[in-house]
């Protein structure tokens, strides 16, 4: 058991703010588990999507945790979300203080603990495309394995140790799965490797580091982290020296938004990352694909013209051997805004088109693909069921033609579902351009006059 009892235990939206759209929807025109493979046009180009992977989906498979029949799942499924909630929710000195106030309650039923125990959705088998989800690993990273099998989850991510504090007890088990494979670790958001001041640096690069080898500990192959603001050669050298002292682990940097002065923007910032690490280290180096952070950057991932340029370009200026994961994220704001906010899929205007792009990209086989989209409604609490059929909607795009009536309804019913919040966000981006506009007007108006008088 990793033992850090205050572990922050909650999944992870990069957003600043808390939006509140709408994302409590019924997706279940998804495809349900089991369900017959669709045919379509698409579908010879996409069909070895659909094959079967390898042995060890099947071998991780717990056949009796999948519910009996669909009404119980469903019935189970809803009891369940709010438990689970509760489970992992939160700071659990939180939950300490507010136990003390509130009386213990009475034991719960053996219907209760059934509830509990039923996942919200089967993970569904054979798939060539790995979806699961950012979720807790409060009390022990090993229950990280089990709340993702509670949705479905084909894939983990997961933060290694607390996200609020510096110092952490080491991890005492390893996962022991054989889709380890499919395990993308979260980096502290505390670490900015990149910081100039002697101390700052040295903390952020001793918790850096402590988190590679629990990777290794723990045997996983994959770290993701943001590249950090600031300069790029320090991020480098750091980066350099957490290869050298470690052996297996690869670090992978995600795609940002290119807000102010973060790193990662875009792609010939990651090119001169490389370029400023020593060949030998390249093996061990990857890449993660923010669908939110990239098209908020202003990569165009919506238009099939538009995707293939993006990954041509991504070729081009990186390298797709250094692609290795990627985050399934709608944006909550336009192209091109430099914002980070992440949506839930098909609501914002990322739109499910640009899922069915990538759900149908063969060079995406084998990842781990995983969603930070918002789950928490506020009021009621954090809602998994949300992440279950998230991914049960993603896993129904592979094979399915965007241009057939399916999709169209799916695409349709989920925009309308954001098209509130996108039609704020678009008015508040539109003011900032406008002030952007006049501001940059003033400031020729001024130099110009300077210039006259000079
Ligand atoms: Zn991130
Ligand atoms: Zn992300």
């Amino acid at each position: 058991m990793c033992e850090h009892p205050d572990e922050e235990g909650s999944h992870i939206d990069d957003s600043q703010e808390t939006g509140k759209s709408s994302h409590k929807r019924n997706l279940s025109n998804g495809t349900p588990n089991g369900s017959p493979l669709r045919t379509s046009k698409r579908q010879k180009s996409t069909k070895n999507l659909k094959e079967l992977s390898s042995d060890e989906s099947e071998a991780e498979e717990d056949p009796k945790a999948a519910p009996t029949n669909a009404k119980q799942g469903k019935k189970a499924a809803s009891k369940a979300t709010s438990k689970a909630a509760k489970a992992v929710k939160g700071d659990p000195d939180e939950a300490e203080a507010k136990e003390n106030k509130v009386p213990r309650r009475a034991r719960k039923t053996k219907e209760e603990k059934e509830a509990e125990s039923m996942p919200l959705a089967a993970r569904t088998k054979g798939l060539r495309m790995f979806v699961g989800a950012h979720v807790s690993a409060a009390k022990g990273v090993f229950n990280s394995i089990h709340n993702s099998e509670h949705i479905g989850g084909n894939a983990i991510a997961l933060f290694l140790k607390s996200q609020r504090k510096w110092d952490n007890p080491p991890c005492k088990i390893t996962f022991g799965t054989s889709s380890i494979k499919h395990i993308l670790p979260h980096g502290s958001y505390l670490v900015n490797l990149a910081v100039n001041d002697k101390a700052k640096a040295k903390q952020a690069y001793d918790s850096f580091l402590d988190d590679l080898r629990r990777c290794e500990a723990l045997g996983i192959k994959l770290y993701n982290f943001h590249p950090s603001p600031e300069a790029l050669t320090r991020l480098a050298a750091a980066l350099t020296k957490a290869l050298e002292e470690t052996s297996t682990v690869i670090p992978v940097l995600e795609t940002m938004c290119g807000h102010g002065n973060t790193i990662g923007g875009y792609f010939s910032e990651f090119k001169e990352i490389l370029a400023r690490i020593p060949e030998v280290h390249h093996s061990r180096i990857g890449i993660c694909i923010d669908t939110c952070h990239s098209f908020a950057a202003g990569y165009d991932l919506v238009s099939p013209d538009g995707f293939k340029a993006f990954l041509s370009e991504f070729d081009e200026v990186i390298g797709l051997k250094y692609l290795r994961a990627l985050h399934l994220n709608d944006s909550k704001t336009p192209f091109g805004s430099k914002r980070d906010l992440h949506a839930n899929i098909g609501t914002g205007f990322l739109g499910l088109r640009a899922f069915h792009n990538v759900m149908n990209e063969p060079r995406f086989e084998d990842m781990p693909m995983v969603l930070e989209t918002p789950i928490d409604e506020g009021k009621t609490g954090e809602d998994f069921g949300v992440w279950a059929r998230e991914i049960k909607l993603l896993e129904s795009l592979i094979g399915m033609d965007a241009e057939g009536e399916e999709f169209k309804a799916l695409e349709a019913k989920l925009s309308a579902e954001g098209k509130e919040t996108r039609k704020k966000q678009q008015a508040l981006f539109d003011k900032k351009v406008e002030m952007e506009k006049k501001r940059r007007q003033k400031l020729a108006k001024e130099k110009g006059r300077r210039a006259y008088w000079i």
